[in-house]
């Protein structure tokens, strides 16, 4: 069955954000995004590839609403881009948390929507959203094949000693309490495209995969398999990140609840919230202001920026050791692809694993580069991530096969 378009939903709590890709080009034919879901002032931008942006709003009060608007607008006679429905071939859907059920992507079911359900714990914010944008897409679109993609998926290859914290193991076994890790559509993604671009088999490849963005995590890639990853049993696991602390101690945890006479979820909030560089610096989560505040002097911007590079370093070395070898290290997202001083920093000391990055390339944005200088042992990419790409060819490979 020869696919040629399909919807892919990324549904957030009061988001929505869609694209409709052909999968002859692998190109957008269009985009958009719902905002203020269930709130007043709800509002859709949607944008044609070759048209002009679009603004509706609307009282949506729910995903099913938002996904209806989203449907009118893309069959729309002025501003939409096909005729009718029945040309969408299949959906793919965004979903945070599959739990230890689910290794890859899959055709939505039953079981599927209950694997979902029963994660909600382990993705509270995410999971109820994702499952209300596939109910509003079967409710509406009952006969189109609707396919779940998960973010922890691609690192359910992880074998048990990266996996596993130093608990009981009663509590893995009760709680499910394990690291996850998060961001593996982005990284399996970028790990394929950086095979293509080194003319490389993925299974004879050795790769870190750095996705530095407002939330960022690193990935040790062994042969197109994730065998450890930063983020964790939740998203707040790792390196620094825009507003999130990252690894700390955690009796740091106990210890601010006794001074601050806070809550479990208040603590919680705040190490997602108010920490990261935007804590360290007082100033921005957002590299682009920190970087500017630190040529201009501001020192606390700088200590943010150096402690980031800092442990980006360390867990490039650590994974370098778990992989015993790398034969390439993957930039992408906001910061990986767009700061050339951030990956210089970064690279700067990586020379004992023949990293040598060439100053000229490393200046080029916004498309697939190989950084490095001729003849550098450990290849240096910076790959632009698409994970609504990745969805779309997931989605199509599953719906192909039925
Ligand atoms: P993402 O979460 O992938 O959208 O990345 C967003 C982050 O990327 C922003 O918060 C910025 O910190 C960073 N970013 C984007 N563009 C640049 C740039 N040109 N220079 C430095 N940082 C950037």
């Amino acid at each position: 069955m020869s696919l040629l378009k399909i919807l892919v939903i990324n549904s957030g709590s009061s988001s929505l954000k869609y694209q409709l890709m052909d999968m002859d080009t692998n190109k957008a034919i269009a985009k958009g995004l719902v905002e203020r879901i269930g709130l007043p002032g709800a509002i859709l931008t949607h944008r044609p590839a070759d048209g002009e942006k679009e603004i509706i709003t609307a009282e949506l009060p729910d995903h099913n609403a938002a996904i209806k608007l989203v449907l009118e607008a893309i069959v729309h006679p002025e501003y939409g881009v096909i005729k009718s429905l029945e040309e969408i071939d299949a959906v793919g859907h965004r979903v945070l948390h599959g739990g230890e059920k689910v290794s890859g992507s899959v055709l939505v079911d039953d079981n599927v929507k209950k694997a979902i359900e029963e994660c909600i714990e382990l993705g509270p914010l995410h999971n109820p959203a994702n499952l209300a944008g596939i109910l509003a897409c079967e409710k509406l679109m009952p006969t189109t094949p609707q396919v779940a993609v998960f973010d922890t998926a691609f690192h359910q290859t992880m074998p048990p000693e990266a996996y596993l914290y130093g608990i009981p193991y009663e509590l893995y076994e009760k709680y499910k309490i394990r690291r996850y890790g998060f961001h593996g559509t982005s990284h399996k993604y970028v790990s394929q495209r950086a095979a293509t671009l080194l003319g490389q088999r993925i299974e004879k490849l050795k790769m870190i995969s750095c996705h530095l963005g407002n939330g960022s995590s690193i990935t040790a890639i062994k042969y197109g398999k994730s065998v450890e990853t930063s983020m964790g049993f939740t998203p707040l696991e790792g390196l620094l990140m825009g507003t999130r602390s990252g690894d700390i101690d955690p009796a740091i945890v106990s210890f601010i609840m006794n001074k601050e006479k806070w809550t479990g979820d208040q603590v919680n909030e705040f190490l997602n919230k108010k920490c990261g560089v935007l804590g360290i610096s007082g100033i921005s989560s957002d590299f682009r202001d920190l970087e500017k505040a630190a040529e201009e002097g501001n020192y606390r911007a700088k200590l943010a920026i150096d402690v980031f590079v800092h442990d980006v370093k360390k867990y490039i070395g650590a994974y370098a050791a778990i992989l015993d070898g790398v034969d390439a290290i993957i930039f992408t997202a906001g910061l990986g692809e767009n700061s050339a001083s951030i990956r210089k920093a970064i690279c700067d000391t990586l020379g004992y694993l023949g990293v040598s990055i060439d100053e000229e390339k490393n200046q080029v944005r916004g498309q697939e580069i190989d950084i490095s200088k001729l003849g550098a042992k450990c290849r240096v990419l910076v790959i632009p991530t698409n994970e609504e790409l990745m969805i779309a060819l997931d989605t199509k490979e599953i719906v192909s096969r039925q």
